[in-house]
């Protein structure tokens, strides 16, 4: 058995809220600019959630 030593549950990990919350607003901005220009853009991170397999922090597109 070989286990990932920070990606247990094989997600971008985040040690708590406020370091997820960065790359989130960096997500907004990108997205908010993309759709300023009509350009196309993948990052519809939302919001971030606690994860009960890594007890890390993570980014979501899923709505509350
Ligand atoms: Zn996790």
């Amino acid at each position: 058995m070989t286990r990932s030593r920070s990606h247990q549950c094989g997600k971008v990990r985040f040690r708590d809220h406020r370091e997820a919350i960065t790359p989130l607003h960096t997500a907004v901005a990108v997205r908010k600019r993309a759709v300023d220009e009509l350009q196309p853009t993948r990052r519809r991170e939302v919001r971030t959630y606690e994860c009960h397999v890594c007890h890390g922090f993570h980014l979501t597109s899923m709505a509350a």
